[in-house]
């Protein structure tokens, strides 16, 4: 099964050409909603992440705190390493654990992760037979993110940032969407991508 890694820079439109794919026929994973899941109340990640950081890492109603744990990784780059010894592995079991299902189930042309940090986090390049990257500029970014967060200009600056460059993302995109354009503009590319990705789908079948 062809299996491609989207990514793009927070804002760039990631999570709505997934779900433009998806209402093609394609299989989605989305690693961020997984590292949402293992930190809800409850989830895997909350009894290690107490052993580690302490019952002052989880907000009341049992869920990890994000606003305490991202001050907490800023001013201590050793919690950064904790903390995503904790959760990068049960992200990672979880979408085996997914993407096998996926594959066995036979029900869906090709199959697409959707991972913000796919070029940072270094693993992911290799695991994927394609990679996507969604671009637009970078004014259009913080404008979609200021709209849709309520973040000043500075807030997204801050994460823009710590993020990889357009540029970084565009020397391993094998696809690029070009996002800066109309909703109508967006689905073009994605229908021209979904023929090519079903047609590769095919070729590795026969093969
Ligand atoms: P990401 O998942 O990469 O952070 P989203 O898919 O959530 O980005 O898009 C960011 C915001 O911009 C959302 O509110 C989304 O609806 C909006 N958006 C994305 N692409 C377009 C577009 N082509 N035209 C208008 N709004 C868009």
């Amino acid at each position: 099964m062809l299996e491609i890694g989207l990514t793009g820079g927070i804002g760039s439109g990631k999570t709505r050409v997934a779900d433009m794919f998806a209402a093609r026929g394609a299989a989605l994973i989305d690693t961020d909603l997984i590292a949402h899941e293992i930190t809800a109340p409850g989830g895997a990640a909350i009894a290690p992440l107490v052993d580690a950081f302490g019952p002052g890492c989880l907000r009341p109603d049992g869920a990890m705190d994000r606003d305490a744990m991202r001050a907490r990784v800023f001013s201590d780059p050793t919690a950064k390493t904790r903390l995503e010894g904790i959760t990068h592995p049960l992200i990672r079991q979880v979408t085996e654990t997914r993407a096998g299902a996926i594959r066995k189930s036979g029900q869906h042309p090709y199959l697409i992760y959707v991972v913000p940090l796919l070029v940072e986090s270094g693993t992911w390049h290799a695991r994927v037979g394609r990679v996507l990257v969604v671009d637009c500029q970078e004014e259009t970014q913080i404008a979609r993110v200021i709209a849709r967060n309520g973040f000043t200009r500075d807030q997204v600056l801050a994460i823009m940032r710590r993020q990889a460059t357009r540029a970084e993302r565009l020397a391993v995109a094998n696809d690029v969407i070009d996002n800066d354009g109309s909703p109508e503009a967006l689905d073009a590319q994605v229908a021209r991508l979904d023929a090519l990705y079903r047609s590769l789908t095919d070729t590795s079948a026969t093969a």
